[in-house]
C-alpha cells in the first residue's frame, strides 16, 4: 500500500486554505489564518476526525524579514524545499488559465499528532516542466503579484484543488473553505453535479445548488472590506474563460465584481464568523445569511512550553487529548511549580534573545510582550502614544517590552509603523528596554507567548476578527491585556483572567492609550511587583477559564457536530 492509498479507506473532510502553518521549516503561511488552518489539522490528528487539507507549495514562501539600522523592514524570498518535508505525488491534474492548459501536481505532507493520528495535506505545485515559464510560478509567492496571479492562485486552489482530490480517490463529504480565497471550488462542484442537459427544461438551471450547499461549510476571517477579494468581471472572463454562464456567476458572485466572500456564502449551507461579535459584524455586512460563531481556539500541545506541558501532564493528565481539563489547573497546580515553569520560559526566551544577538534582559522585571501582523488597525504604536508618559510609568514600576511582527511587503502604512516602533526604541533606550525581534514566526511565537509576563493587545475596534496569540498566552500561563475586540470580549474577567484596556466602545486612540498607560500603571504592574501570591492567581485564571476553552478541541468538535454533521 503506497502512502497515498493508505489515507483513503474513509470518506474525508477536505479543508481548503490558502495559507497553512505545519512547521517553522515551511513558510506555506503568513499570519493567523494560516495559523489557524495548521491548528485544525493538528487536531483533527489528535482526535481521528478524517480530514484531507488542500493549500499551495509556495515554495518562495511568504519572506524573510530583516530590519535595517533605520528600521525599514528588508524582504527576501524564503525559499524551501517540498522534497525535504513531503512526498510528491503521482497524480497530476489540469485546468485553463489564460487559455493555455496548466498542469498541477502535489505534495504529500502528512502532519502527524504526537497521539497517533496521521492527516493529509495536499500542497500544489505548478513549477513543472510540462508548464511555460510563467506559470510554474503561480504556485510560488504567498499573497505576492497582481490581482491576475491572485486569481491564478485562487483558481488553482479551488478548482484545481476538488480536481487533484477526485484524482488521487480521495471521496469527500464535507468541504470546509477557510476563507473565500477557495471558494471557485463552489463553482467546480456545480460543475461536476449538473444535471443531465436532457432532463434540464430550456427555463431551468442544470445546476444543482442545492447540492453544493449541502457539502460546503466557509469561515469568514476579517471585517475589514480589503481582507474580501473582489475581481472585475473581465478579468475573470480572462483568466478562467467561460466556466459558468455569466449571469449565474453574477447571481452567485455579485453584480459589478466577483465577490469571493459572497460566491462562498451562497454556495455553503453553513457559515459562521470566528468569535461572538466577529459573527454580528459579519451579518451586518453581508445581510441575509444565517451567520454563526465558532469562536478560533488554539492547538494545546503546539503553543504550550514544554515547562507548563510537564506540570499539566503530571497534575493534569488527559489535557492534550480533553483541554477541559484544564478547567482544574487553579486548585490542581501549586503555585510555586506555576511560577517555576513561568520562570523556565522566561529565561528560554532571554537565552534566545541574546543567541540572536539582543540584549540582556533582566528576569526579575516585568516584561510585555507584542506580535502580530503589523498593520494599521493592529495599532503597534497605540502604546507609544505618550513616551513621557511610559518613561514615568516605567520609573515607578520598571517594566520591558519584546516585539515582533511582518508588514505586508506592499502596506506601506505596515512598514511606516515598523519605522516608527523602531524609532522609539532609540528613544526609550535609557529608560525602557525594548527588543524588536524580526522575522515573526512559529517558533518565535511558541517562544514569546509563554516567556513574557503580560500579553498586549491594542487593535481598533472592532477590527480584530478574533485574535489567536493572545489564546497561545494563556496555555503558559500568561494573562492578556487587551482591548475588549475579538476574541477577548468572551475570554476578559477583570483581574481573573486579565484585564481589559478601556471599555467604552466608542473611545478615541487617544483614550484608549490613556487607559492603557493607567490599567498598567495603577493596576498591571504593582500586582506583578506587590502581590505575588495574587498574580499567579491571575495566571492561573488565565490557565483554568481561558485555556480550557479557547483550544481548538473545542472549536473543532463544534464544527464537527454542527457543521461537518448537518
Ligand atoms: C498566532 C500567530 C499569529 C496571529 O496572532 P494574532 O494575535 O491573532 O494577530 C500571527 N503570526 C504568527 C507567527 C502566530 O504564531
Amino acid at each position: 500500500m503506497n502512502l497515498i492509498e493508505s489515507f483513503l479507506h474513509v470518506p474525508r473532510i477536505a479543508y481548503f486554505s490558502m495559507e497553512i502553518a505545519l512547521r517553522s521549516e515551511i513558510p506555506t503561511y503568513a499570519g493567523g489564518l494560516g495559523i489557524l488552518a495548521g491548528d485544525t489539522l493538528r487536531t483533527a490528528a489528535d482526535l481521528n476526525m478524517n480530514m484531507v487539507a488542500v493549500s499551495l507549495v509556495s515554495r518562495a514562501g511568504y519572506f524573510r524579514q530583516t530590519i535595517d539600522a533605520a528600521g525599514q523592514q528588508n524582504e527576501a524570498p524564503q525559499l524551501w524545499e517540498p522534497a525535504q518535508w513531503a512526498t510528491r505525488m503521482g497524480a497530476m491534474v489540469s485546468i485553463d488559465l489564460l487559455d493555455r492548459m496548466v498542469w498541477v501536481s502535489g505534495w504529500l505532507y502528512v502532519l502527524e499528532s504526537p497521539a497517533g493520528g496521521r492527516q493529509p495535506v495536499i500542497l500544489l505545485d505548478t513549477d513543472l516542466m510540462e508548464n511555460q515559464a510563467e506559470d510554474r510560478l503561480i504556485t510560488h509567492y504567498l499573497y505576492g503579484g497582481d490581482d491576475r496571479y491572485r486569481l491564478q492562485q485562487e483558481a488553482i486552489l479551488g478548482i484545481a484543488g476538488v480536481r487533484m482530490l477526485q484524482a488521487l480517490g480521495f471521496q469527500v463529504r464535507e468541504y470546509h473553505l477557510n476563507e473565500g480565497h477557495s471558494a471557485l471550488l463552489g463553482i467546480e462542484l456545480l460543475r461536476r453535479y449538473a444535471f443531465p442537459l436532457e432532463e434540464v427544461r430550456q427555463d431551468e438551471s442544470p445546476y444543482d445548488i442545492l447540492s453544493v450547499r449541502q457539502l460546503c461549510n466557509f469561515t469568514t476571517h476579517t471585517p475589514i472590506d480589503a481582507g474580501h477579494d473582489k475581481f472585475p468581471y473581465a478579468l475573470v472572463d480572462e483568466v478562467l474563460g467561460p466556466i459558468i454562464d455569466k449571469p449565474l456567476m453574477q447571481r452567485l458572485g455579485g453584480g459589478d465584481r466577483l465577490n469571493m466572500t459572497l460566491l462562498a456564502l451562497n454556495l455553503s449551507e453553513y457559515v459562521n464568523g470566528v468569535a461572538v461579535r466577529h459573527a454580528e459584524i459579519s451579518a451586518k455586512m453581508f445581510p441575509g445569511y444565517h451567520m454563526r460563531a465558532v469562536t478560533n481556539g488554539v492547538h494545546p500541545r503546539t503553543w504550550t512550553h514544554d515547562s507548563f506541558a510537564k506540570l499539566y501532564n503530571l497534575y493534569l493528565p488527559g489535557w492534550c487529548r480533553e483541554p477541559e481539563i484544564l478547567v482544574r489547573a487553579d486548585h490542581a497546580i501549586p503555585d510555586a511549580a506555576i511560577w517555576q515553569a513561568h520562570q523556565d520560559a522566561k529565561n528560554a526566551l532571554f537565552r534566545h534573545i541574546i543567541e540572536v544577538g539582543g540584549p540582556h534582559l533582566d528576569p526579575d522585571i516585568a516584561t510585555i510582550g507584542f506580535a502580530r501582523r503589523m498593520t494599521a488597525y493592529k495599532r503597534p504604536d497605540l502604546l507609544f502614544i505618550d513616551p513621557d508618559r511610559l518613561i514615568s510609568i516605567a520609573q515607578r514600576h520598571p517594566f520591558q517590552l519584546v516585539i515582533a511582527g511582518k508588514a505586508h511587503p506592499r502596506d506601506e502604512t505596515g512598514k511606516a509603523l515598523i519605522a516608527w516602533v523602531h524609532s522609539m526604541v532609540q528613544q526609550l533606550k535609557e529608560s525602557i528596554p525594548i527588543v524588536f525581534l524580526p522575522d515573526y514566526q512559529m517558533d518565535l511565537a511558541k517562544k514569546l507567548v509563554a516567556g513574557v509576563d503580560i500579553w498586549l493587545n491594542t487593535p481598533l475596534r472592532p477590527l480584530e476578527a478574533s485574535g489567536t496569540s493572545g489564546m497561545k498566552a494563556t496555555f503558559n500561563g500568561v494573562p492578556n491585556l487587551s482591548i475588549l475586540d475579538g476574541w477577548w470580549i468572551e475570554g476578559c474577567i477583570e483581574g481573573i483572567t486579565g484585564w481589559a484596556i478601556g471599555d467604552d466602545p466608542d473611545a478615541s486612540t487617544e483614550n484608549d492609550a490613556a487607559s492603557l498607560y493607567q490599567k498598567l500603571e495603577t493596576v498591571v504592574l504593582p500586582l506583578f511587583y506587590g502581590d505575588r501570591s495574587a498574580w499567579i492567581g491571575v495566571m492561573k485564571g488565565a490557565i483554568s477559564k481561558n485555556a480550557s476553552y479557547f483550544n481548538s478541541h473545542r472549536m473543532m468538535r463544534r464544527y464537527a457536530v454542527e457543521a461537518y454533521m448537518q
